[in-house]
């Protein structure tokens, strides 16, 4: 097929989550998004269907979506919809891209998905229990309802698989490494690959001679180190809970103190785990809210946990940005990306105070204005740069699926 064919094709890109498909379609050529949606509630009688076109209109409607297979059926029509879909046939989607949360150590890059690929990601649900069998299923639903279309999976964890081996292991017997495989994966890959390769390219500097810092700051917060394009370490861990504080998540935290806890509370591992991951972070301790929105707000009316909640998280960034600054010798960019690194102007400034022994001038004008775009927020004269720049995982995605299946043509 020739490539100027393959450009007017597009690229569906899923994230299928536990009870949830998110989902976009790309264009192939200059990887514009045309539409994008999700299904919601999935198991349901009244799971809901939402889509956006690219010129606003919007589809909403509750509908029985019991599996995700049927959630798949749900995008497919409703992009073949006359009035508000995007597809004459299916046959236009060229390739599908697919987010898989854990590829262990089997993969280092997007990889096209074959029998043999779906068993080395079903053997690393063991490691990511809750997010990757719903991929699994979205992958199958695929290959049973559109037979044929290549699918290419994306994994969170790929970009970290070049973290330097003392970086990556803990130090526990190393049999628990061989038997198990625990040790630093890392993930919101795909995100710290993106912002990392744009901020160099808006830097006008070569990816491979520059040293970035990306801080991904959602509900899931990480941080990772850059060096040349290639990440040599990041804050999560062996799971998403290790590292920063986060909306629902602990962090780092002493485990000696888990399992004392557990010994003088008496609780299993299964409820600590349920405390560490859903009950702790900005929500444990503010007793409000894991939205950070709302902890900002109750800070700035007076509220002691709430601020206290705010200063753990901001002075556990600064932490990170200075082990990694540490670990990069030195630092030409600090990148803030995600939720709450793209919108919360007061959550940057209090991260960024103190940063001019790595020569940070921070601008707090164009620090306040910055809110969701892309913007330098440091001094003309600052040697490292800080840049806000909003996250797309999706675009990584359908870029990635397009290299790997044009790859496989010999194109
Ligand atoms: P997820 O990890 O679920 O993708 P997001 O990247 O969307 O999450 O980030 C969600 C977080 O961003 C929430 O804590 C939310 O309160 C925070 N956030 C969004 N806008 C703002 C803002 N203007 N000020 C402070 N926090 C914000």
């Amino acid at each position: 097929m020739k490539k100027n064919k393959i450009v007017r094709m597009k690229i569906l890109v899923l994230n299928c989550g536990s009870s949830s498909v998110k989902y976009q379609i790309i264009d192939g050529g200059k990887l514009n998004l045309l539409v994008r949606g999700s299904v919601s509630e999935i198991g349901s009688e009244d799971a809901l269907f939402w889509q956006q076109r690219d010129n606003g209109s919007e589809v909403k409607f509750k509908s029985s979506i019991l599996d995700h297979e049927q959630a798949v059926q749900q995008i497919l029509d409703s992009l073949l919809f006359k009035k508000t879909g995007i597809l004459k046939d299916i046959s236009e989607i060229f390739a599908i891209g697919h987010r898989v949360v854990h590829g262990g150590e089997y993969f280092s890059k997007p990889t096209l998905i074959t029998d043999e690929v779906i068993e080395k990601i079903t053997e690393c649900s063991q490691l990511a229990p809750l997010h990757n069998p719903p991929q699994i299923k979205g992958i199958e639903a695929c290959k049973r309802l559109i037979k044929g279309i290549p699918q290419v999976a994306v994994f969170d964890t790929a970009f970290h698989q070049t973290m330097p081996d003392y970086a990556f292991h803990y130090g526990i017997p190393y049999k628990f490494y061989e038997k198990y495989r625990i040790r630093r994966y890392g993930f919101h890959g795909t995100s710290h690959y993106y912002v990392a390769n744009r901020v160099a390219k808006l830097m006008d500097r070569p990816l491979e001679k520059i040293k970035v810092i990306t801080c991904h700051l959602g509900n899931g917060s990480s941080v990772a180190a850059v060096k040349n394009g290639k990440c040599i370490d990041t804050s999560m861990g062996f799971t998403p809970l290790e590292g920063l504080i986060m909306g629902t998540r602990s962090g780092d935290i002493d485990c000696s103190a888990v399992l004392y806890l557990m010994k003088h509370e008496k609780i299993s591992a299964a409820q600590m785990d349920n405390i560490l991951n859903k009950e702790s972070g900005l929500k444990g301790i503010s007793g409000n809210s894991n939205d950070m929105q709302k902890i900002v707000e109750a800070a700035k009316n007076g509220d002691e946990r709430n601020q206290n909640a705010l200063d753990m998280f901001c002075y556990r960034v600064k932490k990170y940005i200075g082990a990694y600054a540490a670990a990069l010798n030195g630092v030409d960019a600090i990148v803030f990306t995600a939720g709450i690194g793209e919108n919360a102007a007061s959550v940057r400034a209090s991260i960024c105070e103190g940063l001019d022994y790595i020569g940070v001038k921070f601008n707090h004008l164009a620090n306040k204005q910055t809110i969701g775009t892309e913007a330098v927020i440091t001094k003309n004269d600052s040697k490292t740069k800080i840049w806000v720049i909003p996250t797309n995982e999706e675009i990584v995605i359908a870029k990635q699926t397009l290299d790997v299946v044009y790859h496989i043509n010999g194109m």
